[in-house]
């Protein structure tokens, strides 16, 4: 029903200052009309709504855009990385890119579809409306989940040059040809080169190029470890950021993943060309590895957060970015509840287009509720920090994207959340055994049943 309105009221509403932060406001109403948010109304409110959706003890804020995610790899790597005594520089060729080769062979289409499925289910129910996801390119599952239970979705298929650069290209396009949705779309679909130690100069080119023709959008992982900087150091003679300038891929357009052994003088180059960075502090902590969020934000870089392969908690990422960021600065203050809030939403809003992110007329309708009701969550004093600090997946009550409520009283709508979890997890547990069996995961013992 596109021409429907909806009314969403909560006692605080998350709107954006002029400033570029945020503040929780109260006593706001936000009209939804089809995609869009129509108006935003502060105090009384007076209008024949088709639909109210009322959160009187919580807050109402843009869903959260996670700039960087795996979502097949997220379920299938759970328990696996964790407490591993595996190298961190080493971590992503040793282990990572064999055990997700092995899925696409291992896994019948239904099976991936499942696990698919399974991402989809945890993304929006930590309050993710917007994902943009780095898929290998045969692999379709999360276009085809996110299109099924309503999340928007980018994904940058993977382009690599390590095997056939063209096909790899190819096929990365054909992908693109066949789901991207176009602007007004909830499915885009862009470039994904995988890194820069795994991508030739003339792929890159070609990439920007492409990018260019095609007006979208291109992600890559950047400076993730040393062993890509010391071959891209060798190979090209300058660092992984400069080697993206010099192949014309910086830009607004491009979000670049990690930056974890960037130099202060690539940090100038991500600033001055506009590139966002998508800061996954959980993914590297796990390994030992510390990256922190206020390095980027001081330097002025446009810093979005994402999850990459790791649990898709949203809340958790934004607290140890916030959390890691004291700890390396030995300030308090640094990282505080707005600049966190605003880096997981209206920054990979912008990113992404700027059509989504902020609480603003004109805007997709991509919101969340969280209830603010709970004993961990009580007395509220300052909702912002309170929802930053404090708030859990748990505490979502419901998500709207694109206009349309997919979570409702915490729960996915219109599916069988049961189901979806039994099944992805069958599968993941037959590509558990196989990995064992093809001596990419050490066995474990298990107790016969
Ligand atoms: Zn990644």
């Amino acid at each position: 029903m596109p021409d429907q309105l909806t009314t969403v009221a909560a006692r605080w509403t998350v709107l954006p200052l002029p400033s570029g932060g945020a503040e929780a406001v109260e006593n706001v109403t936000v009209l939804v009309r089809g995609h869009r948010i129509e108006d935003v109304v502060r105090g009384p409110v007076n209008v024949d709504a088709d639909r109210r959706i009322e959160l009187p003890r919580g807050i109402v804020l843009p869903g959260f855009v996670n700039l960087h995610n795996h979502a097949l790899n997220g379920p299938v790597f759970r328990g696996i990385v964790d407490d591993a005594a595996v190298a961190a520089d080493t971590i992503v060729y040793d282990l990572l890119l064999p055990l997700g080769d092995l899925a696409g062979e291992v896994l019948t289409d239904d099976e991936l579809r499942a696990v698919y499925r399974l991402a989809v289910l945890e993304l929006l129910r930590t309050g993710t409306t917007s994902v943009l996801d780095m898929p290998r390119a045969q692999h379709h599952g999360l276009l085809e989940a996110a299109a099924e239970l309503g999340l928007r979705a980018f994904a940058a298929p993977y382009v690599f040059s390590t095997r056939d650069e063209d096909a790899s290209l190819a096929a990365a396009l054909a992908v693109a040809d066949r789901f991207d949705e176009g602007p007004d779309g909830r499915i885009r679909v862009g470039l994904g080169p995988h890194a820069t130690d795994t991508c030739s100069p003339r792929l890159l080119r070609r990439i920007a190029e492409l990018a260019g023709e095609r007006d979208t959008f291109v992600s890559i992982h950047v400076a993730q470890s040393r062993h890509e900087v010391e071959t891209v150091r060798v190979r090209h003679g300058r660092t992984p950021v400069e080697y993206l300038r010099d192949t014309g891929l910086l830009g607004p357009r491009t979000v670049v993943a990690h930056g974890v052994y960037v130099e202060d003088g690539d940090l100038d180059l991500l600033r001055e060309s506009g590139t966002t960075l998508a800061h996954c502090p959980l993914t590297f902590a796990r390994s030992g590895v510390t990256v922190a969020f206020g390095r980027f934000h001081r330097a002025g870089v446009r810093t979005g957060i994402g999850t990459d392969a790791y649990s898709f908690d949203h809340f958790g990422e934004l607290r140890a970015a916030g959390l890691v960021a004291k700890l390396t600065s030995g300030d308090g203050a640094a990282a505080d509840a707005p600049t966190l809030l605003a880096a997981a939403t209206s920054a990979g809003g912008a990113a992404l287009g700027g059509r989504f992110g902020r609480i603003e007329p004109g805007l997709f309708a991509d919101l969340i509720g969280v209830d603010l009701s709970a004993p961990h969550l009580q007395p509220v004093r300052d909702p912002l920090r309170n929802l930053v600090w404090n708030a859990t997946p748990a505490d979502v009550a419901f998500v709207m994207v694109d206009g349309r409520r997919v979570v409702d009283g915490g729960r996915v709508t219109g599916c069988d959340e049961r189901r979806v979890v039994d099944e992805a997890a069958a599968a993941v547990e037959r590509l558990w055994r196989a990995a064992e069996a093809a001596g990419v995961l050490p066995p474990i013992e298990r107790t016969p049943a």
